[in-house]
């Protein structure tokens, strides 16, 4: 399949940026039903930016509850080590 690969929306172009919805997709542990297990570090760092920081809700699709959840698995997992601290400098 060929595709042109476009910033933004392909339909109209232009127009300026107001708000855009993208494809509501429920939480990802909302659907698995489990717990987020701190010591999954490869699950973790799925939301976490290059630097180490917490990818926002917004961004991560994840609902406000398990974006808490996460965050706290973060910081456990930081705590001990398992994921290093983002640099700010
Ligand atoms: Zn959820």
């Amino acid at each position: 399949m060929e595709r042109e690969q476009q910033q933004g929306g392909d339909r109209d172009g232009g127009g300026g940026g107001g708000r855009f919805f993208q494809r509501r997709r429920p939480c990802r542990f909302c659907i698995d039903k489990g717990s987020i297990d701190f010591k999954d570090v490869g699950l973790l760092r799925n939301f976490l930016t290059e630097r180490g920081r917490i990818v926002p809700r917004r961004i991560s699709g994840n609902c406000m509850r398990h974006q808490r959840e996460l965050t706290a698995a973060v910081k456990r997992a930081r705590h001990i080590a398992l994921i290093s601290f983002a640099e700010e400098r």
